[in-house]
């Protein structure tokens, strides 16, 4: 058992903007703990706090500035407790902080750089790295990914969910068991047997959240994430297996707000936003003083988790992240507090050791059959399962005479045999339930005392056989247990066999194939070729995007329109310099991989040769010569072989950042995109009046009842005519229809009556226009993107009419060819 308070961490966030001088300062002397001294400036101490005091000092394990990087986090941070995990206790990483602090940041990572990674990507490398080095056990890792939102727990890693909002995903729920030890329902676990698998579920689960939120619930702030890595171990041979989890946590944004009505007491009064980060600091307050016997760990969710991190079977590690600028310096001081309170807490960590139910099955058999035959040879008779016809008879026929018998001292005498004790009962309740429904209880009276020369004549051995007999039904009793346990225990494995099939077929459609190199064992694990063909359709982007895509909006399905719009959006965003700067980077890493494959072949062949070569032929010199050129290429090859394993990982890292960051800026397009669609539905009746300020806008004279006419006459555009019912003819440059009209009903046939004719709205003069589906959804999606153009015009407009600049050239340019100016 390892007995340790929680160790706190600090990490101060680089700036935004310029360090400003004289906030902070930490104080990191060798021989004593560090501390980090937060300054109040003047001018907030007399604002906000009451009592004067200008500085706080705090102290934790480690204090890390703001140059510190993810390596040294993860090497001074994570490393100890990942090394603890292997060993076979659970460990627990989280960060607390305020929203934009460094705590996604340091749990995951940033979505740029490769070295931005993250302490759950860098602890899974370590994990499986230790894994592959240990060949003395066999080990088995899952992964799950539970998100809390709201007192709900969610499972990002659901391999059912096709998920667009939180809500959607299937909800997690507590069971507590009768020694109160948690179970989550509905999360499920995933085995990993690479380091590329379980990155690929925390990609997975990151792209999940990331489309499950919208702006509305704020999820990414208001949430907490528990990443959790579950690691069995068992020695071969040995019934005894290890279990160990670590968790890592990103809690929801720990910023407070004063309580209303009571004037400046900021830092005293404020409260959490989030109600579970108000119950995990009750939870910590309890643990935190002594003799409180209960804690209140059932009142949220996330504290009900994380049970055994606070103040339990685990070893716990606390990140407070800061950003240390002037309007930060209360919620900094929270922070800093909370954690101060949480090095209180004091947790013993034990190794989680468990039998194996099956093992322990096949010892207790084993040791039942020697008994069984022990049994035997006392008895001089072999046990079978049931009791036979004539036993059965003759059992009966004892019974009757014992019941006969009136001699008070008479006994029912049948042996050592269990089986014929509880028959003989049976059969005796029968009698007396027969008697009971025949009103005739004259049992008492047929009592004879017939069998009292029956009595045992060897005490000693009648000793023997109850012993032998205890001990038998006792195991009778071990085997039912553990069959019923072995039952459950097999259910359940089928259906996590079941899902993580189903998850991991997903996942290996996008797995290139194994890596064609001479070593089959390296060949194996490598999946990086080395041939230059196969090294630059190495992309297994294309797949494992449509695996996101598939979670995602599928851009497939957009119409022409929200396509060209999306296109437009992309490039205007901000993401895409990042996407691009991977793409280029991403690019350099495949040509150096592809150069690094073709000296590793080059350098195999070499080694080849040389081996090949009739040595015992040549004179000592020569061979000496030959011999250490070999080791020589051999240790070249072996250098070129790491360096492209890393590269490899780095380039699988990449690629997953590429996806998210794609995922990432189309659900802001979409999420912009049912912005404009809102505004346009709830400015429609407005659209006339749109065309008073509006240079190159007029709505047709045909527009009237619930058609809508987006006409653009005087800029060009598109030409759009409703026809009632929802229904839109589209008209191409050329007047010529790119979507057949659909058959006018009965109703719109009438109407068209009152409308002005198809005919009538082709402007004279050439005009593009997309295409419209004659889907009412689709097509209201395009006239939401119209509209959204119009008002990106119209703003266009006040800035050309406000700089005195034309921007019709910036106009076209931001909307390309698909919307030529017509006739301007
Ligand atoms: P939180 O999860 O606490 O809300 P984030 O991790 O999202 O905060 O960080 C906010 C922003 O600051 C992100 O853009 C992140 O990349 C950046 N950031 C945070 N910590 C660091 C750091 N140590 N170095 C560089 N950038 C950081
Ligand atoms: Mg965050």
């Amino acid at each position: 058992m390892v007995k340790q308070t929680i160790q706190i961490f600090a990490r101060v966030k680089p700036p935004v903007r310029k360090h400003q001088q004289g906030i902070y300062s930490i104080d990191e002397d060798e021989k004593l703990i560090p501390s980090l001294e937060i300054i109040l400036p003047r001018d907030l101490a007399d604002g906000f706090v009451n009592n004067k005091r200008e500085s706080y000092k705090f102290k934790f394990q480690r204090i890390f500035d703001q140059d510190a990087n993810q390596e040294t986090i993860f090497e001074n941070i994570a490393k100890p407790v990942a090394g603890s995990v292997l060993e076979g206790y659970n460990g627990t990483i989280f960060a607390y902080g305020q929203t934009g602090s460094g705590k996604t940041f340091t749990i995951t990572g940033g979505a740029e750089r490769y070295s931005d990674r993250g302490i759950i990507p860098r602890t899974l490398s370590y994990i499986f790295e230790q894994l592959q080095k240990d060949s003395s056990k066999m080990y088995t890792t899952h992964i799950s990914y539970l998100e809390i939102y709201n007192e709900c727990g969610y499972d990002l890693l659901d391999p059912r969910h096709e998920a667009s909002s939180l809500e959607d995903l299937p909800k997690v729920t507590i069971l507590e068991d009768p020694d109160q030890n948690i179970h989550l329902k509905n999360l499920t676990l995933h085995q990993a047997t690479t380091e590329e698998e379980a990155l690929n579920l925390l990609f997975l689960g990151d792209t999940n959240r990331m489309i499950a939120e919208t702006p509305m619930n704020q999820a990414s702030t208001r949430s907490h994430c528990i990443f959790t890595i579950h690691l069995s171990s068992k020695e071969p041979g040995s019934a005894t297996v290890r279990h160990a989890k670590l968790h890592l946590v990103d809690l929801a944004g720990s910023e407070r707000v004063a309580k209303t009505g009571v004037g400046g007491h900021l830092l005293t009064e404020a409260k959490y936003i989030n109600l579970s980060l108000h119950y995990l600091e009750q939870v910590i307050i309890a643990l935190s003083e002594k003799h409180r016997s209960h804690i209140p760990y059932r009142n949220s969710m996330m504290t009900s988790v994380l049970r055994d991190s606070l103040g339990g079977n685990c070893m716990t590690t606390m990140i407070a992240t800061l950003s240390l600028e002037k309007r930060n310096l209360d919620e900094s001081i929270s922070t800093c507090r909370f954690a101060q309170r949480v090095a209180l807490i004091k947790n013993e960590a034990v190794l989680n050791e468990e039998i194996d139910p099956r093992l322990m099955i096949k010892r207790l058999q084993k040791e039942i059959q020697e008994l069984k035959d022990e049994l035997a040879m006392v008895t001089g008779e072999q046990r079978t399962e049931a009791l036979t016809e004539a036993e059965l008879l003759q059992l009966e026929k004892l019974i009757t005479s014992f019941l006969e018998d009136q001699d008070p001292e008479s006994r029912l005498e049948v042996g050592a045999d269990m089986r014929k004790v509880h028959h003989c009962f049976h059969h005796l309740k029968k009698l007396l339930n027969d008697k009971k429904i025949f009103g005739n209880n004259t049992v008492s009276n047929t009592v004879s005392s017939e069998s009292k020369d029956q009595d045992c004549q060897e005490p000693l051995k009648e000793e023997e056989y109850r012993k032998l007999r205890d001990t038998l039904k006792q195991r009778d009793n071990e085997i039912n247990i553990l069959v019923n346990m072995l039952k459950k225990e097999k259910k359940k494995a089928q259906e996590a066999l079941h899902l993580a099939g189903m998850d991991r077929r997903e996942f290996r459609h996008s797995q290139s194939p194994p890596f064609p190199l001479g070593n089959p064992e390296e060949g194996q694990r490598m999946r990086l070729s080395s041939a230059p063909s196969q090294a630059q359709d190495f992309s297994t982007l294309g797949n494992r995007s449509s695996l996101l895509h598939k979670k995602t909006g599928m851009r497939e399905e957009m119409s022409l329109g929200r396509q060209e719009a999306f296109e437009i959006f992309k490039r205007d965003h901000a993401d895409s310099v990042t996407i691009d700067d991977n793409k280029q980077i991403l690019k350099q890493r495949f040509s150096e991989a592809k150069a690094l494959g073709e000296s590793i072949n080059e350098a195999r062949s070499k080694i080849g040769i040389s081996e090949n070569m009739a040595v015992p032929l040549m004179p000592d010199q020569q061979e000496e010569k030959l011999r250490s050129q070999l080791e020589e290429e051999k240790r070249r090859y072996k250098t070129m072989f790491t360096r492209l394993k890393a590269l490899k990982v780095e380039i699988e890292h990449l690629q997953l950042l590429m996806d998210k960051a794609k995922v990432k800026l189309q659900k802001e397009f979409e999420v912009w995109w049912a912005e404009e669609a809102t505004n346009l539905q709830v400015n429609s009746p407005a659209v006339n009046s749109l065309n008073h300020t509006k240079p190159f806008l007029q709505t047709s004279d045909s527009q009237h009842q619930q058609s809508q006419l987006f006409s653009n006459k005087s800029s060009g555009g598109w030409e759009v005519q409703g026809q009632g019912t929802g229904r839109f003819d589209v008209c191409d440059v050329n007047a010529r229809k790119i979507l057949p009209s659909p058959c006018p009903s009965p109703h719109s046939q009438k109407q068209s009556n009152t409308s002005t004719p198809l005919e009538d709205s082709i402007p004279k003069r050439p005009m593009s226009s997309i295409p419209l589906t004659g889907d009412s959804q689709t097509d209201s999606d395009i006239l939401a993107f119209i509209k959204a153009r119009q008002s990106i015009l119209q703003k266009q407009c006040k800035f050309t009419s406000l700089g005195g600049s034309s921007r019709a050239t910036g106009h076209q340019h931001l909307w390309g060819a698909h919307s030529e100016v017509g006739g301007e």
